[in-house]
């Protein structure tokens, strides 16, 4: 299948359960369009990782549809929703493996792509600075990050492939606010130019979105700018 371009995000009476009994998501009906930064609110269990973990394709959507650039997802190549389809998880992890690893993540990623991805991130000097650059062995037995730093590694890791769409799924604890300003800095670095789902705890990341669609027990209750909700 071709790369993803424009990243417009097509969801259609989507229902999910993740045993067949009890709905995760009921009758999701939301078009996002492309370059929009949209922030998704609501209690915890509500479904809001549940919708991302659909978007990145970790399930199948057996009930509904959710479309990327006007294809189904189950019509996708694995590799072009990898690649299109980026997601900075709530917990970022850290392999035992160099920081370039760590971002490349398998992917064959070229030293260049790999260093922007980086840059953007804000994360390229800290690399630079530690005893191997690029090499430096991270993890158990190697250099240890702080949290702000595997937060610019998970961002680092998300842009490397230049993904059309963004995930973030915002850490439900208190984070610092060095942490906080790093996410929001690449988060506006990067607005317009892919389309920006947020799965937002922050008053911050809620007030400068686009729009603010509100997930209670699965179900879309409410949607649109924050002053207007
Ligand atoms: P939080 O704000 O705490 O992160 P959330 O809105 O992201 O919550 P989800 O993680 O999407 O909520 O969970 C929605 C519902 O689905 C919850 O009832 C949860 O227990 C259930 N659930 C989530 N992941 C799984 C899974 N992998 N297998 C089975 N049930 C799951
Ligand atoms: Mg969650």
């Amino acid at each position: 299948t071709a790369p993803i371009r424009r990243g417009q995000i097509d969801i259609a009476q989507l229902n999910f359960s993740y045993d067949n009994k009890h709905p995760v998501l009921r009758q999701l009906n939301v078009s996002i369009r492309s370059g929009e930064w949209l922030a998704i609110v609501g209690h915890t269990g509500s479904g809001k990782s549940t919708l991302l973990s659909l978007l990145l394709g970790f399930y199948p959507v057996k009930d509904g549809s959710i479309r990327i650039d006007d294809v189904e997802l189950a019509d996708y190549e694995h590799d072009t929703l990898r690649d299109g389809v980026g997601l900075i998880p709530q917990e970022p992890f850290v392999l035992a493996a160099t920081v370039r690893d760590n971002i490349d993540m398998n992917r064959g990623l070229s030293a260049e792509a790999i260093e922007t991805a980086a840059r953007a991130a804000h994360l390229h000097d800290t690399i630079l600075a530690m005893p191997e650059g690029y090499d430096t062995l991270l993890g158990e037995r190697g250099a240890r990050l702080s949290t702000g730093q595997r937060q610019q590694l998970a961002i680092a890791r998300a842009l490397a492939a230049k993904p059309r769409i963004l995930l973030l799924d915002e850490a439900t604890a208190n984070i610092d606010s060095e942490t906080e300003q790093v996410v929001q800095r690449a988060l506006h670095a990067l607005r317009g130019q892919v389309t920006l789902i947020v799965v937002a705890h922050r008053l911050s990341t809620i007030k400068d979105a686009d729009r603010i669609l509100v997930l209670a027990q699965g179900e879309i209750i409410e949607s649109g700018s924050h002053a207007e909700l």
